[in-house]
């Protein structure tokens, strides 16, 4: 089979399935027709008076536009679309806030944190010592952060996890790390969608020096990174510092096709993100009450995600990977770390938790729910755009 046969056959099972990975979406038809757009395979690079390429006037325009609009959805001063993926928006920011001061802290992976973070990754890559955020019970150890900071004389602060259902005390974090001069950067990778419809941690910002993350988890954009700040002086390092050190091409379909996302947002962001998080919370609850074993906390999620106890899928004789893979079986796709996501769902039009939470719960149970989960299949219809 060649590979044109193999994406028809792969579009045709996506379609078939419900997707509940909690780090993916659907894009629109319109961002998506951005993609595959001429601008693919071409260059832009703006050198200040004049661009490096030719042909590129309506791109300059899509990028004018895109930027003027992500400002307004964040009510931001300065954003920069640029970055090719979360992981590179972390990279870049992070090149821009290092100083002499390496210390770098952020929540660890044990703790739901991103694993790039580590000594193994961008510690080793950017030449930062990594330390380990005191958390505890799905949020920020307050009272142990101050002496941490102090103790180790951290520079630079990273909040945003993997594992997200809680907001952070930002107000807290701030007044503690304004003391010692630590620079607070908040990864907002897995809840962009929400901060841009102003449902979950609307002081992210505020609080810190900047917000970066993922364009494609609840944002409505294709896989790429984005960052947005007040903070003239860090965009300006950021503007100079980013062509040639972390990336060269800025892939222009990505950004045409974010530009999009980004309209859908400021036309639809607050209902939808509402939306979201009102599902999370009914289906956390209807799994509760079948019995099903959610991690502590998961009943107070404030995200898009829940966490599935380990524990109670052992006693069913399941761990991560099988459990994902059950579920497949009955059309559901989920991650193998226990993560359930139900921003795409979301956007799908599908409000009916219950339905969801019987089949997740009996699919558990080694039931058949495969029929449950096609009708709620052939419900689906995009909304948002
Ligand atoms: C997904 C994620 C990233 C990396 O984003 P990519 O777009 O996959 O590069 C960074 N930080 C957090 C917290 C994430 O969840």
């Amino acid at each position: 089979m060649d590979t044109s046969k193999i994406i028809d056959e792969y579009d045709r099972y996506r379609n078939s399935t419900l997707n509940m990975q909690a780090s993916e979406n659907v894009l629109s038809p319109n961002a998506r027709k951005a993609l595959s757009s001429d601008m693919a395979s071409r260059y832009s690079l703006n050198m200040g008076k004049y661009n490096a390429y030719g042909g590129t006037r309506y791109f300059d325009q899509i990028l004018d536009i895109l930027k003027n609009n992500t400002n307004k959805l964040f009510d931001c001063r300065y954003s920069d679309p640029r970055p090719l993926s979360g992981h590179v928006a972390a990279e870049i920011s992070l090149l821009a806030i290092l100083g002499d001061n390496r210390n770098v802290m952020a929540v660890s992976e044990e703790d739901g944190g991103y694993p790039g973070y580590s000594e193994n990754h961008l510690g080793r890559v950017l030449g930062y010592k990594f330390h380990k955020a005191p958390y505890s019970n799905f949020d920020l150890d307050y009272e142990e952060l101050e002496g941490s900071i102090e103790k180790n004389n951290i520079g630079t602060l990273i909040l945003g996890q993997s594992m997200f259902i809680k907001p952070y005390d930002m107000k807290r974090v701030n007044e503690i790390c304004k003391k010692y001069g630590t620079r607070i950067l908040y990864d907002a990778s897995h809840v962009m969608g929400l901060l841009a419809g102003g449902v979950f941690q609307p002081d992210a910002l505020r609080y810190s020096d900047l917000v970066y993350g993922s364009t494609h988890k609840t944002f409505f954009g294709p896989q790429g990174g984005i960052i947005i700040t007040d903070n003239e002086g860090i965009y300006n390092t950021i503007e100079d510092n980013t062509i040639f050190n972390t990336m060269d091409n800025i892939n222009l379909s990505r950004i045409a096709s974010l530009s999009v996302a980004v309209e859908e947002m400021l036309k639809f962001g607050k209902d939808y993100a509402g939306k979201v998080v009102r599902n999370t919370e009914k289906l956390g609850g209807n799994l509760l009450e079948k019995g099903f074993g959610l991690v502590h906390g998961s009943e107070h999620s404030k995200t898009h995600q829940i966490l599935i106890d380990e524990e109670y899928l052992k006693d069913k004789g399941f761990d991560y990977l099988s459990f994902s893979e059950e579920l497949e079986k009955n059309r559901i796709i989920i991650d193998r770390f226990g993560r359930i996501g139900t921003q795409e769902i979301t956007r799908w039009g599908i409000s009916d938790m219950e339905s969801i939470s019987d089949a997740i719960s009996g699919i558990c149970n080694r039931l058949n729910k495969i029929e449950e989960i096609n009708n709620l299949i052939s419900e689906k219809m995009l909304k948002f755009w």
